[in-house]
């Protein structure tokens, strides 16, 4: 059993992301995660228990009764949302996830009104949150530093989990979790997500959704990956660097219609221009290929499905968005019960709740 109460920071740092893996699951054998920090904590069998207990906790949440069950699960437990980086539906679905749980909520989302402003550190503040919740869901501009608090805390008198809701430019775990759940869902009962061709567009060198949700489509078998940018915002080396290891078939392409015609899911992401290094950097590349419209709609496979981690810009026109294949407004939903889901299972309530009555 590992755990970060035995490893320096320093060494536990050093450690590639899949040794680092072991060091925050969760201490009953079972593999879930107790922090949940990256992409590569969770494999193929974590990701279809996940599924099946966001399945399970929607349906028990149709009857009254069953909401009201789900409702006390957690009811002992306190979360904090800390945001100190924009966000609409990480937010609110995480904070609707522990609802249907009924766990009770606290939040900053704006340092300014924090105490960050007279000069305490990010660090300080989330101990201080530590004292008085039993989970902190963080998203934060710093790469690295839900990791460090992570740490932090397991060495704490408050070992309490942090789930990194977004991280800098590097990661975004739980919006590559609803996306897996969406595709999972999307291709269920027409053969699976095994085997399909997954097209990303947009920038993907700083679009922290995408290295997250390349990450998790290597834990299916044969999905080829296409990547649609313009060369300036093509998808960092890193990201290559796994698929090469893990022998995933991939393509750098500039052809949205042409990735379009074949395949299954096409992933459209926004221009990240709050990370530009001088003024109007993004404005200056021509992106006017990379956008889904009537056209490429024409394109998509009778079965495809069109996906957005939200919010856009002009990469989807309106007109998509009442096609069945139109999936971006469903992958928001789906973030809530999937996020139920990991919430429940960090506190060591999934046997529970599948086995429950309802
Ligand atoms: N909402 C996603 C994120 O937080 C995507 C985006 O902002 O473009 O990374």
């Amino acid at each position: 059993m590992h755990r970060l109460t035995d490893i320096g920071w320093e060494d536990y740092s050093a450690l590639p992301l899949e040794e680092k893996k072991a060091y925050l699951e969760r201490h009953d054998g079972g593999g879930m995660p107790y922090h949940t920090l990256f992409a590569q904590q969770f494999d193929r069998r974590i990701l279809e228990r996940l599924c099946a207990l966001a399945n399970r906790i929607r349906f028990i949440n149709k009857s009254k009764e069953g909401a009201l069950y789900l409702k006390g699960v957690l009811a002992h437990k306190r979360a904090m949302l800390y945001f100190s980086q924009p966000s609409s539906r990480t937010f609110l679905s995480h904070l609707a996830a522990c609802q249907l749980l009924g766990i009770t909520t606290g939040s900053v989302r704006d340092a300014a009104t924090s105490s960050e402003f007279k000069g305490e550190s990010h660090e300080d503040s989330i101990r201080t949150f530590s004292s008085y919740f039993d989970m902190i869901i963080m998203r934060s501009p710093e790469q690295g530093l839900a990791e460090k608090m992570a740490w932090e805390l397991s060495n704490s008198e408050r070992p309490v989990p942090i789930l990194n809701a977004g991280s800098g430019k590097d990661q975004h775990p739980t919006q590559a979790l609803l996306d897996i759940y969406t595709l999972v869902r999307s291709f269920e009962t027409k053969g699976g997500v095994d085997g399909r061709t997954v097209t990303f567009c947009g920038d993907l060198k700083r679009g922290r959704t995408v290295r997250s949700l390349s990450y998790l489509l290597t834990d299916f078998n044969d999905v080829k990956q296409v990547f649609v940018a313009p060369a300036e915002l093509q998808v960092p080396g890193d990201v290559i660097e796994i698929l090469k290891a893990k022998g995933v078939r991939y393509e750098i392409a500039d052809d949205l219609r042409a990735a379009t015609k074949v395949s299954d899911a096409v992933y459209m992401t926004r221009i990240q221009d709050e990370w530009d290094n001088s003024k109007g950097e993004s404005a200056r590349i021509d992106t006017s290929r990379f956008k889904f419209g009537a056209e490429e709609l024409a394109l998509l496979g009778p079965d495809g499905i069109i996906m957005h981690p939200l919010p856009r810009r002009d990469e989807i026109a309106t007109c998509c968005d009442h096609d069945p294949r139109a999936m971006y407004w469903r992958q928001m939903r789906n973030g809530m019960w999937i996020r139920a889901a990991l919430i429940a299972s960090t506190f060591g309530f999934e046997q529970e709740i599948m086995n429950c009555g309802y």
